[in-house]
């Protein structure tokens, strides 16, 4: 039998407020264990929370990107559990009433494009962290604790794991877009659940589904839910049951574990939460947000595809980072030509920077100082292989193509009489070769232009190189 695999994934991204969910402590990464408390987000008796209105906004701003309904009223709830990390005893989320729900997002499938519903987005608080040390102690580090998330759940319309990478990294580009969250997987800005369930292919009822949680990185996404689809697939055709319950990711294994099953599942006792009053949300407020979201990447894709003639795969590259591609529109807006800009983006500089570890925004090398580079390749003062070690070089430095030509005699060589001296020289050291040639042998053409640019230090003019060796060596 056919089976089909039926996917939701529930994300959890950090919002980038500086301060706290429902207090102002910071929300800086890193810092030392339990520096970045007070007694709100401690949970100590007798204090109240205050609701941080960029967290409202954020959220906000991520469902319109979403294509979600902003609710004008919503509420927050108590979701009771226990756990050392959690000092209340419960979490503020929101329940029954999310400040967004109903939207949609895009996503490429095999050169067609598929909505991903979404269910709902709604904010509430992050809880700490346990720490587990090797001699036996248990720590909790509370710095964590009142951060702001967002949790985005998609309807099950998911189909294959590779649907869902996809889907993670268009929400991923989305958040960053909108700077709401950096999408850091590995610090755990984003976080990743994900219910899955199979069934008979053309079925339209639901499989018993299983909870994988722990998912931090896009290949996992992948590897995890590939995994679970098996299992649940070969479980079904011997004929045995699935157990509904939660699973988590083991990467060194590369399997799923049961971590616990239904019955032992939480019962929350949500509740509305006493301490805090509604969220209202005017329409001008909504309006104004609207006005100031950015170009989100889909769009981009599309415009630059238009505007600028690029093929789908440099388009789809470039705007995957906002930065990225803020970076080529500089470039062409500064003179440089969509395509010649863009295969040096993709080929020399995101191989550097990958290399390096580094993000576009930590690049010294500027728009404006390719474009120079691309003038100088133009007019003939240097050329491609010469170019792009200029192009190291820049990113390197900061320097300008024009200091490091002038700096390094770069120069090319378009004196006829200096490539036809040195023409001369190869044709005198390899007689043999030149004997071959003129018996027919044409694919030596590359072998002489190769020695002619290596005696040059590459400065000669390749076109006027091959167009002179042909003459020279057809000549008897
Ligand atoms: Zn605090």
């Amino acid at each position: 039998m056919q089976y089909e695999a039926v996917i939701g994934l529930e994300v959890h991204a950090q919002l980038l407020t500086e301060s706290k969910i429902f207090c102002s402590c910071s929300t800086k990464f890193g810092a030392e264990p339990n520096t970045q408390v007070c007694p709100v987000c401690l949970g100590m008796p007798g204090v109240l929370p205050v609701l941080n209105k960029k967290a409202v906004e954020y959220t906000i701003k991520t469902g319109l990107a979403m294509n979600c309904r902003i609710a004008s009223y919503s509420r927050f709830a108590r979701k009771n559990y226990f756990y050392p990390d959690l000092p209340k005893g419960y979490q503020i989320s929101q329940y029954e009433l999310p400040l967004c729900e109903d939207g949609y997002l895009e996503i490429v499938v095999d050169g067609e494009r598929k909505k991903i519903r979404i269910k709902r987005i709604h904010l509430e608080e992050d809880a700490g962290k346990n720490i587990h040390d090797a001699s036996g102690f248990s720590f909790v580090d509370f710095n964590r604790t009142g951060v702001p998330l967002i949790e985005i759940v998609s309807e099950p319309d998911i189909r294959s794991p590779k649907e869902a990478a996809l889907y993670m990294k268009k929400l991923r580009a989305i958040l960053r877009y909108l700077g709401v969250c950096d999408g850091n997987l590995e610090q755990g800005s984003l976080r990743c659940d994900a219910n899955v369930s199979v069934r008979p292919l053309g079925s339209t009822e639901f499989g018993v589904k299983t909870e994988i949680k722990n998912i931090n990185s896009f290949r996992f996404v992948e590897k995890a839910l590939e995994y679970e689809i098996k299992r649940q697939i070969k479980l079904l055709s011997m004929g045995e049951k699935i157990i509904q319950e939660t699973r988590l990711w083991d990467a060194q294994t590369g399997t799923t574990q049961s971590m616990r099953s239904k019955e032992e599942a939480h019962d929350y006792r949500y509740f509305p939460e006493p301490d805090l009053v509604p969220v209202v949300v005017s329409e001008e407020w909504i309006e104004k947000i609207k006005r100031d979201m950015p170009e989100l990447p889909d769009h981009k894709f599309e415009r630059f595809i238009r505007e600028y003639g690029l093929p789908q795969y440099d388009a789809e590259i470039l705007t995957e980072e906002r930065a990225l591609a803020e970076w080529f529109e500089e470039a062409v807006n500064s003179g440089g030509k969509p395509k010649e800009v863009s295969n040096w983006i993709m080929v020399e500089l995101l191989r550097l920077l990958n290399e390096d570890g580094k993000d576009i925004t930590e690049c010294s090398l500027t728009p404006s100082k390719l474009v120079e580079l691309l003038m100088l390749i133009e007019k003939g003062t240097i050329n491609r292989n010469t170019a792009k070690d200029v192009f190291e070089e820049m990113y390197r430095t900061g320097k300008s193509a024009e200091t490091i030509v002038k700096e390094k005699g770069l120069t090319q060589i378009s004196d006829s009489s200096v490539i036809i001296e040195a023409i001369k020289e190869v044709m005198e050291k390899n007689p043999k070769e030149v004997e071959r040639f003129r018996a027919g042998e044409e694919k030596l053409i590359g072998f002489f232009v190769g020695q002619v640019m290596k005696l040059t230090k590459g400065k000669a003019n390749p076109k006027l190189v091959n167009e002179l060796i042909l003459k020279l060596l057809k000549e008897e």
